[in-house]
């Protein structure tokens, strides 16, 4: 199927490595020019080639914090027109909300809440105008299912889910769409982090925290980015414009519910 998508600009943050950077591939295996920011120039330029070698797209690379407004605005003016942006950063610490202290919170509401709906807010106007916007917001399976250790991630995803919840529907009469995506568990290097922090705090092996964690997903295996990447690009298509304020879980089966 054609995406029809191709020659639009996607700015996807944190898109260096895991699910953004199979975001950005996806995007760019359907034809989108993309700008991909990271604060590592490293996996940036690896990134970058990568998908220079295996698309015809433009890839333009911004090393920045999107956590901060100059890297937002660096972010942004290394785009020419934004038709589609995919938020996305790294996602808070794992721990015990009795050690949390205001700053944790302050960084986490920052990295996932505030910077997408800054974001948000520099590029809906123009998408509206040029009738055609694709927003999607990387969160997490604990927006649906909380996952005790992650309070910071939890709390601050949430607040964003709410606010896309009332925004996504003023949006879309303009061919304008805004979708979260929830991952489940996904092998990428922020996973072997959390699997790290939880074989800590019980005291076990990270064999034995990946061999439970394996053991509670119906698929049987861990998500491949590749596979989000691609539900990314169908969300972002032309023919996913009736669709806008879902939740799309992908976590292998795990969330066990009717709804
Ligand atoms: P990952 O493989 O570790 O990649 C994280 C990416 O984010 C890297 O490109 C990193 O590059 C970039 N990044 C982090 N902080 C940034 C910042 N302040 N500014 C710009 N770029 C930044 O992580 P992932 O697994 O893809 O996770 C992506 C998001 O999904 C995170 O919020 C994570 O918590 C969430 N999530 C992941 C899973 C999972 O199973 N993988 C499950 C639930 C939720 P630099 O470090 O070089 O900046």
């Amino acid at each position: 199927m054609d995406f029809g998508i191709q020659d639009k600009w996607a700015l996807v943050c944190a898109g260096s490595k895991g699910l953004g950077r199979a975001c950005a591939e996806s995007l760019a295996e359907e034809g989108v020019n993309v700008v991909i920011v990271a604060r590592g120039v490293e996996a940036l330029a690896e990134t970058a080639a990568h998908i220079g070698a295996n698309t015809e797209v433009e890839v333009r690379t911004v090393s920045a914090d999107i956590t901060t407004a100059e890297g937002r605005k660096e972010a942004l003016s290394a785009c020419p027109k934004l038709d589609i942006l995919v938020n996305n950063a790294g996602g808070p610490p794992a721990g015990n909300f009795r050690d949390f202290e205001i700053a944790d919170w302050e960084k986490a509401l920052h990295a996932n809440m505030l910077t997408p709906i800054e974001l948000i807010k520099s590029v809906l106007d123009g998408m509206i105008e040029r009738k055609f916007g694709r927003i999607v917001n990387i969160t997490s399976a604990a927006v649906k299912a909380p996952i005790p250790i992650l309070g910071l991630s939890n709390g601050a995803r949430a607040g964003l889910t709410g606010f896309i919840a009332g925004l996504s529907r003023q949006t879309p009469v303009h061919n304008v769409t805004i979708n979260n995506i929830l991952p489940g568990a996904f092998a990428t290097e922020t996973m072997n982090g959390r699997m790290a922090a939880m074989a800590k705090q019980s005291n076990q092996s990270i064999g034995d925290v990946a061999k439970s964690r394996l053991n509670a997903i119906p698929a049987g295996r861990f998500g491949e980015p590749k596979e989000f990447g691609q539900l990314c690009a169908y969300v972002c298509s032309a023919q996913a414009s009736y669709i806008t304020g879902h939740n799309f879980l992908i976590d292998g089966g795990v969330y066990n519910g009717t709804l």
